[in-house]
Order: structure tokens, then sequence, then C-alpha cells
């Protein structure tokens, strides 16, 4: 195993880690604790400090903390590597743990273009003294790694040419784009048929949980004589922000921004603060809310972005927490955005609020002005219902007016609402602000309802709930297991369960087996009570099963084996690496004997 996981494994306990992230409760040697990966009310997921591993008889959630802070932390295995490194303070080797594939470049790309726009931005007094200006000071400028891209069409693309990087992959990531009609049979050196995407901006990099820089949002910005710099030698529209493409590093519907820096401080203040620009969210983290998160611009009021991905932006920021305050922008157009973000967040059951800004301004705006009215009005967040009760009530007088409104308004709402004593509370609250009749209210709710049954369970079925993830495998795995670590209430039974332990282990190899057992083990007081309640005193209907069990593990074993060296395979044939290729092929052979072997005994 590789040296720096080995050092984080020694220096990083499981409960440690875990309970960075979720509330444990003492379950004799082992911990137990709410299931973050499905939605439960009393707890099934169980840590074992012994064996330094997790497991849900819920969802079969299992595995290390590197699995751990991968699943929940929606990352990689090298950025759950990364955060734990940094936590336990071991220096990650420049060795990479695993042969070093594609992203591992992109990640390096990113690091190097946000290097070399920071030394850019160090040149520049204009840009600093702009951010200055909008009142963010200089350890934000630092801690944020805020760059700005020079005015020119090729200096980050010839600077990261020149690190040895290829072109190819920096237009992969988004950092150059290829000039239109250019041909590709004529290419005269370096930068020919690519230009640089950022030009003459200020750069915010975007970063992933870890901390990596996976895109950037670069924004343009007026000098003193109000000229903008880089105007003159452009014939492109300029965008106020301009962000990175969608690349395989970067997925805007997915991001938000801050999140690396906001995440400890959401889970710790047990609430999040979702604000719509890179000003505000750096502003909002200067004032004291270190748990504010910006959505990326497009992902929450692009309408065109489907509800699955904007949905998918809330991962992470609800397992942290389910209390969320929107503070977007006091205009129209912001109201309508929080609109559409309250009700995908009602929908993950999430305690939703909304920060109410004075019209046409911006959290930026009001924390330059003034700290404390930004706490004040942080402080002072209504929920959502309550937010759109006191506008409607505003706006009108009229009784029907204010019907039709609720109708229109705050019924979407309400149908996002799970819990049903939360949903007549709110009831009876537009009942006491706008004078409707509580039967009317009702009855006219229950209508609305009705038409909307279809599509509110459609979006509740996209909203990338970690779903109830048992696969078959695990599933038969975890039934196998309990029978063996329960061990019979008997002779008979016991060495009935040993002789196909024996079988089992012979088939799917002595290492698989052991591997599988360690995950089980930890749990054996469960996992046989349960076996007991199945099988005591059915010494038949446990052999039975157990063979039955052990035919379909297997094949299911096999199959996943197969499909892995099929893909490997094709992947050589491909590439043309002839390594081992013939090994493969042979192993592959042998594993399809494997699955047709299962097959004829079935039969029999
Ligand atoms: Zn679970």
């Amino acid at each position: 195993m590789n040296s720096s996981v080995q050092k984080i494994k020694e220096r990083l306990s499981i409960v440690d880690v875990i309970s960075s992230y979720l509330t444990l409760e003492k379950a004799g040697k082992n911990y137990k604790a709410k299931c973050p990966f499905h939605n439960e009310k009393t707890p099934s997921f169980f840590i074992s400090p012994e064996r330094g591993s997790y497991y849900c008889f819920g969802c079969n959630a299992k595995g290390d903390i590197f699995s751990f802070v991968e699943h929940f932390e929606g990352t990689d295995f090298m950025g759950s590597l990364k955060i734990l490194a940094d936590r336990a303070g071991v220096p990650l080797s420049l060795t990479p743990v695993r042969g070093k594939d594609k992203m591992d470049t992109y990640y390096e790309i990113m690091e190097a273009a946000t290097s070399f726009f920071e030394g850019e931005f160090a040149l520049n007094k204009e840009a600093r003294s702009y951010l200055l200006n909008r009142g963010i000071n200089d350890s934000s400028m630092k801690s944020f790694r805020i760059g700005f891209a020079p005015d020119s069409w090729n200096s980050v693309l010839n600077h990261l040419i020149k690190k040895g990087f290829k072109q190819e992959d920096i237009e992969i990531v988004g950092l150059i784009k290829r000039k239109e009609g250019g041909s590709s049979g004529s290419q005269n050196g370096l930068g020919d048929r690519f230009y640089d995407r950022f030009r003459s901006r200020i750069m915010f990099p975007i970063n992933d949980s870890s901390g990596r820089v996976i895109a950037f949002s670069g924004r343009i910005f007026a000098s003193k004589d109000g000229s903008i710099p880089g105007e003159k030698d452009s014939s492109f529209e300029q965008a106020k922000y301009l962000n990175s493409p969608d690349t395989p590093l970067f997925n805007k519907s997915n991001i938000l921004f801050g999140i690396d820096k906001a995440k400890n401080a959401i889970r710790s203040r047990d609430y999040s603060i979702v604000v719509e620009g890179q000003m505000d969210l750096i502003l909002s983290h200067q004032a004291g809310f270190i748990n504010t998160v910006a959505v990326s611009g497009t992902a929450f009021t692009d309408t065109t972005v489907d509800s699955e991905s904007k949905i998918n932006n809330l991962g992470l920021v609800r397992r942290l927490s389910s209390n969320i305050i929107f503070a977007y922008d006091g205009d129209d157009a912001g109201i309508r955005a929080v609109s559409r973000s309250a009700a995908i967040a009602l929908s993950l059951d999430m305690q939703v609020k909304v920060a109410v800004l004075p019209g046409g301004q911006d959290p930026a705006d009001i924390i330059l002005e003034n700290q404390n009215k930004w706490k004040d009005i942080i402080k002072n967040s209504v929920n959502i219902v309550s937010f759109h009760l006191d506008r409607i009530c505003k706006l009108t007088n009229d009784i029907r007016n204010r019907g039709k409104r609720v109708r229109e308004i705050i019924f979407p709402f309400l149908v996002m609402i799970n819990s049903s004593i939360e949903k007549s509370a709110y009831i009876n609250e537009i009942h006491h602000k706008t004078g409707l009749s509580e039967e009317a209210i009702l009855e006219d709710y229950k209508n609305y309802e009705k038409t909307q049954g279809v599509g509110v369970n459609l979006i509740k079925e996209k909203q990338g709930e970690p779903k109830n993830n048992i696969t078959r495998r695990d599933a038969l795995e975890k039934k196998l297991f309990s029978i063996i670590l329960w061990k019979g209430e008997n002779e008979e039974q016991l060495s009935a369960i040993n002789k196909l332990r024996e079988l089992f282990e012979e088939d799917v190899g002595v290492e698989n087996f052991k591997k599988m057992l360690n995950l089980y083990e930890p749990y054996a007081d469960n996992l046989s009570f349960e076996a007991e309640t199945w099988y005591g005193g059915k010494t038949g209907l446990l052999v039975k099963d157990m063979e039955e069990i052990i035919l379909n593990l297997e094949e299911e074993i096999f199959r996943d084996e197969a499909s892995s060296l099929l893909i490997n395979i094709n992947e050589k044939e491909k590439n043309n690496t002839k390594e081992n290729l013939e090994l493969d092929l042979i192993n592959y052979q042998k594993i399809v004997e494997k699955i047709e072997d299962i097959k004829s005994r079935r039969s029999k």
C-alpha cells in the first residue's frame, strides 16, 4: 500500500474522521449514527474503530476513511486523499498513488494556471485597487487565490506549453479556445489555432470540496478612467463574468463556489448561506460568515439547466446541515431565482429561509456599506413561505387577489414539503396573514395537490438522493456472511456452514474471501442475530439457502470480474498496448468458463 495512505490511516482514526461529519453514539465496542447516505430515522450506520471501517445495515454503504470522505464530499479518491492528508499533516509524496492518468494532468494544468494568474495579479496595480475599492482585503485576495489574466491572446497558453503541457489538454480544461474556421492542416507554430479564453480579467479560481482548482470565473473590471482594459482589442461581446465551460473537472451546475472553505463552518454552525456572486461570497466570508457558498450564476438561475443537476448542487451542503439561508439580490430576478432554489431545497427536506435584502441591493453592496447590517439581515431571515406571504399581503389588499396569488406562489412550495404537520402550520399562517378562511385554503390546496402529484414525484426521484444502493451482490454477500459469522446454534448447523464456506472460499480465492470477511466481521453481533432469526432450528432451510446464495453470489462476483477485465482488454486494444494482453484474455476465458459452470450446477 502507498506510504501516504498508510501514514494517514495511522494518524487518523475512523471515529475522528466520521465524527467530524456526523454525530456518533457509542454502541458496545462500536459506534453508530444516522446514515448520511440514505434517509433514516433510527441509526443503522455502524463504525468499528478496531477495524477502521464502517457499514450501514440500511443501504450497505461500507468502507474506510477514504471511501467515507469520497462518498460524503462527492469527490474522487485523490480528492479524499488530499482532504485527509491535509488533516493528518502528512505531505503527499509527488509520486502518484496509482498510475498517473489524464485527470491528474488536468488538475496540474489548473494549478499551474492559478499560479500564473496569481503572479500576473501581483504585477497589476489596477486589478488590486479595483478589488480594494469593492471592499476585498489583501488577505482575502490571498486566501481565495485571486489572479489576473493578462490582456493577451496567448499568455497562459504559451506559459503552459513552456511548462510542458500539451495544447490539447489545455483546451480540454477550458483555458484556451480553438479559432473558428482554423483549418487543422495549417499548423505553423504554437498558438496558431488557439487563443486564451480569459483575457484582461480578474480571475477567481473555483475549487472542489478538497480545495483543488477545477475552473475559473473571470471578471471584467473597469479601471479608474472608466475604460475596460482590453476592450479596444476585442471584437467579442464582453460579459461581466466569464466562467470556464463544462470540462472533465467541472460541471457548473454541480459546484458551489467556496465549498472547500465553507464546509467545516456549515457543519459546526449547522446552517449554510447561499449567495449568487463571487464578490458576495468573498465579502460574506470577510464579514465572518465563513459558512457562505455561492451558486455559479447559471446553476440556479438558468432554466435550461435540468432539475437533476440543479438539485445535485445541494447534496453536500445538505449532508453537512439541513438548515439553509438563501441571500440573493433583492430585485425581481433575485426573488425568482430564490424561489426556484428554495423549492428544490424544500423537496430535499431542508429547512429553508430567505434573507430579505432591500430592493436593488446585493450582499456585496450591503457588507461594503456596513457589516452589521449584513449580520442583522442574516439573523432576521424568514422561512420561504412567510417571505412570499408577506410580499403578497404587502402588494395586494384584495382578498380574491390574495387567494389567487397564494395558489400561484405559495402552493408550489407547500407541495414540496413532506411533513403534513409543517404543511398544516403553513396553512394556518396563510389564514392568519391573508384573512382567507382555513377551509377554503385547505380545499383549494387539496385540489392543487391532485394536479401536481406526478410532477413532484418526478422531481423527488430525480433529486440525486443517494439511492438505496444495495446491489444484488451486496445483499447476497451480507446474507452469506451473516450465516458464516453466526456459526449456527448446534454442531450439525456449524458443520454444514463450514462445509459450504470452504467451497465458496475455494471458488472465489482465499484473498478475496478474507477481504469480504474483514468487512463484515466487526458487525458479527448484529449480523449473527439476524441469521439466527432466519435459521434457528431450520438446518434444512439453511443448507438449501446457503447453496443458492453461494451460486448467485459467485455468479455476480465473476460477472463483475469479467466486465472489468473486458474494459481493460478493450482499452489495451484501443491504445495498442500489448502488455499482459494475452494474460487478460486467458483470465477472461477462465472466468467465462466459471460462469458457465455455475449455470450447469444450477440446472442440476
Ligand atoms: Zn445507509
